[in-house]
C-alpha cells in the first residue's frame, strides 16, 4: 500500500511575519529590505506554486505557497522546490524529511517561511 503524507513536528512561522511586517509599517524597516525574493525564489514560485488565500501585505498581488524540502535522506534533491505530487513520491520512498513552505509575490518580491514540518509516510 502507498503511505499517505503527513507531517509532525510543525512549527509556524506566523509571528516572525508579523513583526516583520510590524517593523516595515512603523518604517523601521525599508520595504525593499524585504522585498528581496531572488531569481530563484520567484521561479520556483511560479512554476511549483500554489495560489494562496491571503494576498500580499506590501502590494496585495496574489501570493504564491512554494514548498521546498531539505534533509540529508533527498541527496541531490535537497534544497529544491516540490510539488505536492512529487512530495508524496519522496514520502512513497520510505523517507522523512523537512518540508519549508515559503510564500512568495512575484509582482514585488515579498517572502516569508510560513511553516517547517517534516514529511513521513502514514500507512
Ligand atoms: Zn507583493
Amino acid at each position: 500500500m502507498t503511505p499517505q503524507v503527513a507531517y509532525k513536528h510543525k512549527v509556524s512561522h506566523e509571528w516572525e511575519r508579523a513583526a516583520t511586517l510590524r517593523e516595515v509599517r512603523t518604517g523601521r524597516v525599508d520595504t525593499d529590505a524585504v522585498r528581496d525574493a531572488d531569481f530563484l525564489l520567484r521561479a520556483a514560485a511560479t512554476h511549483h506554486g500554489v495560489d494562496s488565500l491571503r494576498p500580499c501585505p506590501l502590494c496585495g498581488s496574489t501570493l504564491r505557497n512554494t514548498r521546498w524540502v531539505y534533509g540529508e535522506v533527498l541527496g541531490r534533491r535537497a534544497g529544491s522546490a516540490r510539488s505536492e505530487k512529487e512530495i508524496a513520491e519522496f514520502v512513497a520512498e520510505g523517507l522523512e524529511f523537512t518540508v519549508h513552505t515559503v510564500e512568495v509575490c512575484i509582482a514585488c518580491r515579498w517572502n516569508h517561511l510560513l511553516t517547517s514540518e517534516v514529511a513521513y509516510g502514514k500507512c
